[in-house]
């Protein structure tokens, strides 16, 4: 377990790595602590290592993830079980509406940690720090 904060950039997992741990809502530095404290609310530092993440700033990267990935997944099914299927259209309307919500429900947290660790791994603007 690490307990240093102040690991320079070498010591850092890469990009890749750091993001692979955050979409499982793991600490991108350490990969052990939890990086959310509730739904979406990110911790103010990590607890295995205590990386600080209370200044970085996501905003509107989790939603604009979140539709990208949800909309090229729901799409492509509309329209391949529409065309396939003879379904009624109040069942249609229901059950894509749910689909949809429960995969957003799904993707939005992971999204917000991917874009949290790239802002993290790369020191992007979006952190209050600089
Ligand atoms: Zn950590």
């Amino acid at each position: 377990m690490m307990t240093d904060s102040n690991l320079d950039q070498t010591q850092r997992p890469g990009v890749f790595k750091a993001a692979g741990r955050a979409l499982i809502g793991r600490c991108p530095n350490c990969g052990q602590g939890k990086l959310f404290a509730t739904y979406l609310k990110q911790v103010h530092h990590c607890a295995a290592c205590n990386e600080q993440y209370s200044h970085i700033r996501p905003d509107d990267g989790a939603p604009w993830l979140t539709i990208l990935v949800v909309g090229h997944i729901i799409v492509p099914l509309v329209l391949v079980v529409e065309m396939h299927y003879k379904i009624p259209m109040w069942t249609s309307i229901a059950a894509w509406s749910a689909i949809t919500l429960a995969l957003t429900f799904l993707t939005l947290p992971r999204a917000k940690g991917v874009i949290l660790s790239f802002i993290w791994s790369t020191n992007a603007p979006g952190s209050e720090r600089d």
